[in-house]
Order: C-alpha cells, then structure tokens, then sequence
C-alpha cells in the first residue's frame, strides 16, 4: 500500500512561493531585493504612531469585533464613498481581515463549491490559485498578452472563458504582476458579461493607490459600473497603500448577503487579527489627499528609474500604468527561461527578480517575462540598474 501523501492533493505544485522563495535567496546571497513586493521604507509616522497609541492605550489588546473595528469599517466606508462615491453601510457592507490574502481566501471558500470555475486573468497572483484549489473550484486563466507595450486583456477570451458552470470572475487591476490598468471601457464589457451570464465578481483592487497618469482615468472601482453593486466583492489592503505590509491589515466590501457568506468563513481562518493595527488604519484611511497623491509621485519617479535602467540594461520593458512592479522580457538579453534567469540572477547580478512563469498554468506563455519591484530606495535602485547593466556585456 503507497503511503497517502500528508499534503491535501488540492495543493499538489504550490510547495512554496515564489515571494518566499526569492526573499530567502536575496537574505543568502546577499543580493538587492527586487523580488517580493514590500517597500524598503515604513508607511507615515502618523500612523506607525497611531498604532503605537492604540497599544499604550489598550485598544485591540484583545480580540476586536469579529467584523473589525467600527472606527476602521467607518473609514473604509467613507474611503470609498470620498473616493468612489460608493456608498456603504460598515455594519453589514464591510468586512476586515488579515490582509487582501485572507479575503481571496474566505470569499472563494465561501462562494466556490467544488468543480466551480473561477475565471482569473493570466498571469495570476499566486494566492487565487491556492485558494481557488482549496475550495475544489476549477481555474480558468484568461491570459492578458503584450500588445503596443502593456499586457492587454482579450475581451472575446473572456466572454469565450464563461460556461454554465462559471461561477465567478476574479479582476485584479491595477494587475499584478503586469501593472496593467483595465481601462473604463475595458472594465464596462466585464460588467457587462457579469450582468448578462449573472456571475459573481471577486475584484482584487489592492494597489488602487497606485496607478500612473498613463492610466485611462485613474483607479475605477468595477463595484461602481452598472448592475454590479450586487454582485461583487470588492478587496483592498493597507499594505499598499500605507507601506505596512507586514500589519497584514485589508477589507473586503459589498453587499450584504455577500459579506456575510465571506464573514461566515473567516470567522474560521482568523477570527479577528491585527487589533491596534485596525485603528492606525482607520487614521490612515483619512489622511489628506496630499498623502496618496505624495505616493504615487514617488512611485511614478521610482517607476521611471528603474523602467529606464532596465531597457538600458537590455530588457523589454513593459512600463506599468499601476503597481509598483515592472514586467520585462528577457529575450534581448539572449535568455528564453525567465525562470533560470531569476534562479542565476543574485549569482550573476547581485538582483532579485520574480519569474512571471510561476503565475502561469500555460509556463511557455510566461517563459520569458520576469518582473521587479521599484518600491525600494532610490539609491537601492540605481545601484540594482548599476548591476544588472553588467549582464549584457
Ligand atoms: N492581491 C495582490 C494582487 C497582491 O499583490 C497582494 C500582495 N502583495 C495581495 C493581494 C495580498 O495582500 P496582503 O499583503 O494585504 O495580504
Ligand atoms: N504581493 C507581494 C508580491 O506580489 C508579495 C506578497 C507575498 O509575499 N505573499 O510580491
């Protein structure tokens, strides 16, 4: 008799991340850290402050609210409604949880029964694809191809990808790890196919903070577009847009009865998380309009820098319109496996870099892109470009 494997099945090939991974290979190697997506810079001392006041203070010492704290469900509903003009109720439309990562988690396993489609754009963020499997749901990747220097997505493949069984689609823009931006009319045909074949939308809006003047409009919440107040999740997180990845504070928002199914689950992941971290968040979240418009020109000039170094150094450059990630092709340099390349890197560079293959089903299809972040110090960054020019010669 072979011995069952002590790993659920559902999770066969996703032994570690990607992030993990190359994180442990820059700590080794001593190598720039171009890889896992963190800044190398703490968010606003107002708020590491705040957080700090509401430790002195005895506030989310304990276990908070299962939904979160009322002050934080607060901001985000006049986050939304400031920014968006959505408007929310934070007793029953908002829901707080331990980062985006566990919101992807508890609404697939809530919404998702086994042998569900999921529809998720290509290349996908790796947790979709973990979480879609946990919940006995099918993957069905529509894969965004580079076409006049973004990655585009395919409209009619979308609309192709949707069968009686789809359940959901699952949008991330501003999309990781492509920066690609979906445009209004992009995000308006999606809405569309959702209100005609009736699905669910899950719709990962982590980096809305993030997105360049190139964009078509600035960040635009699907949740906003016709017919889809009822229909759709809508996540975000604090790590991105405050510089605290490591607080692992984010939200889900919607409609009732949807945010009810997803509370139903992560009462079970977590319960509550992140107490005193909740209320720093809520200052956050109200912080003036200087302070996301400050991020995002350091972003776009740190953009530049390093979009700049990376075609000087030899690579296609795809320049993102959101994120803090650039994708490149590696093709000009003479290597095909993105993969390799990523693995030989800290040896032959002294760079980190993530392979864009791993967020693929179709690997050939993302053989050749590899992405970096650019939410690092100036310095680090030039040096880093100063490196990598060494590989063509
Ligand atoms: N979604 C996307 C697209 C991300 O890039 C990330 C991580 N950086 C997350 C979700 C997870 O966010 P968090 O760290 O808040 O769990
Ligand atoms: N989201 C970050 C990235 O894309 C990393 C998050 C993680 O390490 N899980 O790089």
């Amino acid at each position: 008799m072979s011995p069952r494997p002590l790993l659920n099945r559902r999770m066969d090939g996703m032994g570690t991340t990607i992030f993990a991974e190359m994180s442990a290979l820059a700590a080794a190697t001593g190598a720039i850290n171009l890889g896992q997506g963190f800044p190398d810079t703490d968010g606003p001392e107002s708020v590491r402050e705040a957080a700090v006041r509401a430790l002195r203070d005895g506030r989310g010492n304990q276990y908070p609210p299962g939904p979160g704290v009322p002050e934080l469900r607060t901001a985000i509903a006049d986050h939304q409604a400031r920014r968006y003009g959505l408007s929310l109720d934070p007793d029953t439309e908002v829901l707080v949880t331990a980062g985006a990562t566990e919101a992807i988690a508890a609404a697939l396993l809530a919404l998702v029964e086994p042998g569900d489609e999921v529809i998720a754009l290509e290349p996908y963020y790796d947790s979709y694809a973990a979480s879609i499997a946990l919940a006995g749901g099918v993957r069905v990747p529509v894969t965004l191809r580079p076409a006049d220097g973004r990655f585009r997505l395919d409209l009619d493949e979308l609309r192709a990808a949707v069968t009686p069984r789809t359940r959901l689609l699952l949008i991330n823009t501003p999309h990781n790890p492509t920066g690609t931006v979906l445009s209004r009319a992009e995000l308006a045909e999606i809405a569309a196919l959702a209100v005609e074949r009736d699905l669910l939308v899950l719709t990962d809006e982590v980096y809305e903070h993030l997105v360049f003047p190139d964009a078509d409009g600035g960040h635009l919440p699907l949740a906003a577009f016709p017919g889809m107040r009822e229909r759709t999740l809508t996540i975000s997180s604090a790590g991105k847009t405050f510089s605290f990845t490591g607080w692992k504070v984010g939200w889900i928002t919607g409609a009732p009865a949807l945010v009810t199914a997803v509370r139903t689950v992560k009462q079970y992941l977590t319960y509550v998380s992140a107490g005193p971290f909740q209320y720093a968040v809520a200052e956050a979240l109200a912080l003036p309009d200087d302070y996301f418009d400050g991020l995002r020109a350091d972003l776009l000039a740190k953009r530049d820098l390093l979009a700049d170094g990376l075609a000087e150094a030899g690579f296609t450059v795809y320049r993102p319109a959101g994120t803090y990630f650039v994708t490149t092709d590696v093709r000009p340099l003479g290597e095909s496996d993105g993969l390799a390349f990523c693995r030989s890197l800290p040896e032959r560079a002294g760079v980190v870099a993530v392979p864009n293959a791993v967020f693929y089903d179709d690997r050939a299809a993302g053989a050749p892109f590899v992405r970096f972040a650019f939410c690092k110090r100036v310095e680090v960054l030039t040096e880093a470009i100063g490196r990598l020019k060494g590989l063509a010669s």
